[in-house]
């Protein structure tokens, strides 16, 4: 059987997944992208980067998040220059009553956390101020700098992404064959929407829809320092991990849209947060803002990951097209990206996916705390 070949509209970390696993299994495979890799409109520039499973899932939210970890780090043990910056996550951003029920549950579904209390804590984080009396710690977690990360996923698939502005897709009765560029046409046997928030305009002109609630995030990154933090870590009022660069790249709570309060200027917002931060952990030098972003979130409506066929208003599924689309996306990426690529070849629907289809009635109102 020839192999299909894919287009893929998108060169954040979920088309650079899905070039990677598509080159795995020899599929002639492009990449088209209105913005350049690593550009700071993209959500992958301008994101944490913590990949996790920890809390806020369900047993198939945590099920495939979990499996993206494992395969990220066998991507990382392919992939020449694919590497985690930081590993081990400690989480201490809830009350310890929920923080034993989240421990407890996960370590059951095989999640490897461990509850520390402070004298444990202390000994592996000499650098906090006020240690907590309780923490969740997961020596798997890591992150990952997402711009290098999509490089090197590009980078082993021999793929060069080509920059151009996808305005529609071509659809033929019920079968998607190509998508309308700034340059004209370009068709494929299988188009893979791994466009974030610039997917609902591209539903819209074959008739399907995505609702999408999209949020702000915060992120300073402050002028590097002397390697201290080799660990995650999110407490009540910051979320904090040091860069492969020295940087220290701080976030404020997990609560959706993190802008600055009213009155406040971005700046001020960014400043504010580095001072959290040095108030909080025994820094090498004194903290300096070295630039600050605001990162859209691609949310789908109900939090929940969107992933695979997808249906026009009318009930008819369309063929030619997949969809992937979500937050968590440096989470999510590898699991979904190997497992989508596997359905698109072989036809047969992966247990993993199945939860997350577009217009899948079993979604969760809940958004997960990855950034
Ligand atoms: C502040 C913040 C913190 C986060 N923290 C974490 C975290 O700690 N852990 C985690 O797992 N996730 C985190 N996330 C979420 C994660 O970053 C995103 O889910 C992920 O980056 C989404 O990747 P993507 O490739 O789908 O989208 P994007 O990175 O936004 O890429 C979309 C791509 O589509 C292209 N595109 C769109 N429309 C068109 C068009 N019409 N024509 C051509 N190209 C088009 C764009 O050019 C771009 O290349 C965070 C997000 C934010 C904003």
């Amino acid at each position: 059987m020839t192999p299909p070949s894919v287009l893929i509209v998108g060169s954040g970390i979920i088309g650079a997944g899905f070039a990677y696993a598509a080159a795995q299994r020899y599929l002639p495979t492009r990449v088209i992208s209105s913005l350049p890799v690593n550009s700071g409109g993209t959500a992958t520039a301008n994101s944490w980067a913590w990949i996790n499973a920890n809390t806020d899932n369900d047993r198939s939210y945590f099920d495939l998040r979990h499996a993206s970890m494992q395969l990220w780090q066998r991507w990382m043990q392919i992939v020449p220059d694919l590497v985690a910056s930081s590993s081990g996550g400690f989480v201490w951003d809830m009350d310890p009553e929920t923080l034993r029920a989240f421990a407890a549950c996960h370590e059951e579904w095989g999640y490897p956390v461990e509850l520390l209390s402070a004298d444990a804590i202390a000994a592996k984080l000499p650098c906090l101020c006020d240690v907590p009396a309780l923490a969740a710690y997961v020596p798997t977690e890591m992150a990952i700098e997402p711009g290098d990360a999509v490089s090197a996923l590009l980078a082993a698939g021999a793929i060069e992404p080509e920059q151009r502005h996808v305005h529609s897709l071509m659809i033929d009765q019920d079968r998607v064959y190509g998508v309308m560029t700034d340059d004209g046409p370009c068709t494929a046997d299988e188009i893979i929407l791994a466009s974030g928030n610039g997917t609902p305009a591209l539903l819209e002109s074959v008739g399907a829809a995505i609702q999408m609630t999209p949020t702000t995030g915060l992120l300073v990154k402050t002028q590097p320092l002397p390697k201290f933090l080799p660990h995650l870590l999110t407490a009540p009022d910051y979320h904090v991990r040091q860069t492969c660069t020295g940087q220290l790249l701080i976030g404020g709570t997990f609560n959706h849209h993190q802008t600055p309060d009213a009155g406040q200027s971005q700046q001020d917002a960014a400043t504010e947060l580095a001072a959290r931060v040095e108030c909080a952990l025994h820094c090498p030098a004194s903290l300096e803002v070295a630039s600050f972003s605001l990162g859209q979130r691609v949310i789908p409506k109900g939090g929940r990951p969107r992933i695979g066929r997808i249906q026009r208003s009318d009930g008819r599924e369309i063929a030619g097209l997949y969809l992937a689309v979500m937050h968590s996306g440096i989470s999510n990426a590898a699991a979904v990206a190997d497992h989508g690529i596997a359905e698109i070849v072989t036809g047969a629907p992966s247990p993993l996916l199945t939860p997350f289809r577009p217009g899948s009635g079993a979604i969760h109102e809940s958004g997960s705390r990855t950034g």
